[in-house]
């Protein structure tokens, strides 16, 4: 039997007041990381904690977190994750235990250490070297199969032997908050010859993102039994989408254009140990699905039980005070690939991971109409315009449109913890 870890003891609390809110994303038993823009413009590795930020390279100068190891230290003060994610678990368990020492109630409080988080500018956590984003909702592939294949089977033949993915461009994921500007790209309107235009079918994926933390040498593959100590955490993901420009391009090699100009990710990375009173048996697979190969399992409690929001406001709604409109809540837990799955299928051949890669999970839908993850399937091809309070229909997004995707999990004899929120507005066309 397993000793209970202390860091996820609920009873627990912080001197840092907001951290014990009911309701707070950040309480202490989260201590998610980021990086924000230090005083020397440099990147500055934090901890989100309530409604502050707990600046880390600070508290390590101030020698007050204890009990660190000195590469564990090293690479807290660095300007990204990646060294820190490429240690393993047990220089992230020796930091967490240290930092949580420090933050909780009846240790000596250090608010000089702490920075508002409306104060703060968040970067990306790491240097993403490599993205691949996966296409694991079986609700979505139906959803998508049925719209642009309506009389053959919704799932292509090889869905359920393996995690589809394809590789993303690294280049351009960007933090939440950072404006969208609509692209141009090639599009085929039916009845005309192709055209270079601004896009005109904006979408946006709900999905979650997952940061590998030690990579593997090439030609190493990583196994299941490991998969989950190569994987540092979970973040909110939006796969940005030109619809049009996909529809004309994904054949025969798929997505290209379509999803290269912007990925947004939330800036703060929910941990693996935070995430370990959340995950559960599964992924759920039907009586007549085919059985798994065995370098896809065993897959024993790798599921994470996440859920996430998705809001809308368009510019006029926000220039009359309304209220974003709730659009689909989807779950990460319902996906019938889980990220160790698809970390070990990506290097089943060899493949080399790195510290910072980022794998996609793919749009998060659900059986029902709210579980929706993105407007294609939402308006199910422009065929059901959503109504917004403005007295305007959406179809796919208009310039000045917000996306709100907000993220939490909730178990019993567990602390609610978040993952924030991924945001971005849509800017018009140059
Ligand atoms: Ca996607």
């Amino acid at each position: 039997m397993t000793t209970p870890d202390p860091t996820l003891d609920p009873a627990l609390r912080s001197w840092v007041s907001s951290a014990n809110d009911a309701g707070t994303d950040f309480p202490i038993q989260n201590l998610p990381y980021g990086v924000f823009s230090g005083p020397d413009g440099e990147g500055r590795i934090g901890v989100a904690i309530g409604d502050q930020v707990l600046d880390v390279r600070r508290a390590i100068e101030n020698t007050v977190l204890q009990d660190l190891p000195p590469e564990t230290a090293c690479s807290l003060c660095g300007t990204t994750l990646n060294g820190f994610m490429g240690q393993g678990t047990r220089s992230w368990r020796a930091a967490r235990r240290s930092i949580f020492a420090m933050l909780s109630e009846g240790a000596d409080p250090h608010p000089n250490l702490l920075l508002p988080q409306s104060e703060v500018a968040m970067r990306l956590p790491a240097t993403i070297g490599d993205y691949t984003d996966f296409y694991a909702s079986r609700d979505h592939a139906s959803n998508v199969g049925r719209m642009f294949r309506p009389d053959a089977e919704p799932l292509l033949p090889n869905y359920l032997h393996l995690p589809v993915g394809y590789h993303g461009r690294a280049s351009t994921v960007v933090v939440s908050g950072t404006d969208i500007r609509r692209p141009h790209g090639q599009l085929k309107p039916d009845d005309a010859d192709p055209i270079y235009a601004p896009i005109r079918l904006f979408d946006y994926e709900m999905e979650f993102g997952a940061f590998v933390g030690p990579g593997n040498v090439q030609g190493n593959p990583i196994d299941m039994t490991s998969a989950m100590n190569h994987l540092f955490g979970v973040v909110i993901l939006n796969d940005w989408s030109a619809r049009d420009a996909q529809k004309w391009e994904y054949q025969p090699l798929g997505p290209f254009n379509a999803k290269n100009f912007a990925t947004s990710i939330s800036p703060w990375i929910v941990t693996m140990d935070a995430l370990s009173p959340f995950r559960k048996a599964g992924p759920p697979r039907l009586p007549e699905d085919p059985s798994m190969l065995d370098y896809l399992s065993p897959v024993t409690d790798d599921v994470l039980d996440i859920t996430c929001e998705v809001y809308l406001s368009s510019a006029t709604m926000r220039e009359q005070g309304l209220d974003p409109l709730h659009l689909s809540r989807g779950t990460l837990g319902e996906l019938t690939w889980t990220f160790s799955q698809m970390l070990a299928h990506h290097t089943s051949t060899g493949c080399a991971m790195r510290p910072g890669d980022l794998l996609g999970s793919g749009t998060v839908s659900g059986p029902e109409k709210v579980n929706r993850g993105s407007l294609l399937e939402l308006s199910w091809r422009g065929t059901e315009p959503i109504d917004l309070p403005d007295g305007t229909q959406r179809k796919f997004l208009q310039d000045g449109d917000e996306v709100t995707m907000a993220a939490f999990c909730e178990a019993d004899g567990a602390t609610r913890i978040g993952l924030g929120q991924c945001s971005a507005v849509i800017l018009p066309a140059v």
